[in-house]
């Protein structure tokens, strides 16, 4: 008979994402509606080891679903790798009663989880925050609707200045293994080009491609590039582009940080409330050591141990598009 969960922890771990607020007030409002005792614990796995953890009331999580970050911080922690901290981490849980855990993360933390709940006896739940949407078990992460628009806004923004001054931008959006934001904010935004780490990049066939763009005085080009592409990021690109067609305007721009900030969008908000809520319901059923995620609209829960890193495949089909859509 599992023991019934009274006392729960919400942490947000690793890569911050937009929308994490937003999902840490659904937990915690959901755990005190139905009964719970919620406590938030500060950056991660570290503010578990340093026993770094607060009561959460439902004012606390007052005027936090527009903002972006974390209220509750997140980090990177060694300590949690070893065994030695895990078990220092349990302790002080133990001290305090909590019985059941939501860790808000990405696959590195749900590894995390994984050992810590097969080797104690406090039932984990993840949820899916990463602006790259590259985890097995969800069609949606946190933060990734969010990171895309402020990709489109600001490659909106450089396409005006590259059409004042025909020039040729390449500009760079985060993902280090997933091109999902390249893609998607490389369709919305009319790129000519979208380099992702999912497809080898055939570097001369983007040159000859605009070469045959200069020949054609086709003068503005937008070429998308995701900071994991396996020929290298915009400047590598750039540096090709510059020796081989010389006579174009070539700028680079890499958008960086700004992807990760930010009000969430409307979309964020509803997918971080409705994992937020069902993450408790789970506890609450006894389904443990699952990350929440959303399948064809539907809640669709996975092991722990499955909520990895995936490459998703991008078909063949988006890539046709983009040629079309771009000539
Ligand atoms: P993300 O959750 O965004 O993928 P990380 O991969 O950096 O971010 O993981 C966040 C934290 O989760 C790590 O700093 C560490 O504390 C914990 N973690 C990650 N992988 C493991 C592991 N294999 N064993 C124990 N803890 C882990």
């Amino acid at each position: 008979m599992e023991n019934k969960v009274t006392k729960i922890g919400v942490l947000t771990s690793g890569g911050d994402a937009p929308g994490m607020n937003a999902a840490v007030r659904a937990i915690v409002r959901t755990g005190i509606y139905n009964g719970m005792e919620v406590f938030g614990i500060m950056r991660g796995y570290a503010g578990m080891i340093d026993n770094d953890i607060v009561p959460m009331h439902s004012r606390s999580v007052a005027n936090i679903i527009q903002r972006g970050g974390t209220i509750l911080k997140t980090a990177r922690c060694k300590e949690f790798f070893e065994y030695e901290g895990r078990k220092k981490a349990y302790a002080n849980l133990k001290k305090l009663g909590i019985n059941g855990l939501v860790i808000v993360g990405g696959d590195g933390s749900f590894r995390g989880a994984h050992k810590f709940s097969n080797e104690f006896d406090i039932p984990c739940i993840g949820i899916p925050g990463t602006i790259d949407k590259d985890i097995a078990g969800t069609d949606f992460t946190i933060g990734f609707d969010t990171a895309v628009n402020t990709a489109v806004e600001a490659i909106d923004k450089i396409r005006d200045t590259a059409d004042a001054h025909d020039r040729l931008f390449i500009i760079e959006v985060m993902g280090r293994d997933a091109g999902y934001i390249a893609l998607h904010s490389g369709i919305a935004t009319g790129a000519e080009h979208i380099l992702i780490p999912e497809r080898k990049t055939d570097i001369e066939e983007l040159i000859d491609s605009l070469m045959e763009k200069e020949r054609r005085k086709k003068l503005v080009n937008m070429v998308v590039v995701a900071e994991g592409d396996n020929f290298g990021g915009a400047d590598e690109v750039a540096k090709v582009v510059k020796e081989r067609i010389p006579s174009a305007d070539t700028r680079v721009c890499v958008l960086g940080h700004i992807q990760r900030g930010g009000s969430p969008t409307c979309m964020d908000r509803l997918i971080a409330s409705r994992m937020g809520y069902a993450s408790v319901e789970c506890l609450m059923e006894g389904r443990h050591n699952v990350m929440v995620g959303i399948l064809n609209n539907k809640m669709h829960y996975t092991p722990l141990e499955r909520a990895v890193k995936a490459k998703q495949k991008i078909s063949d089909e988006w890539i046709k598009i983009v040629r079309i859509l771009a000539s």
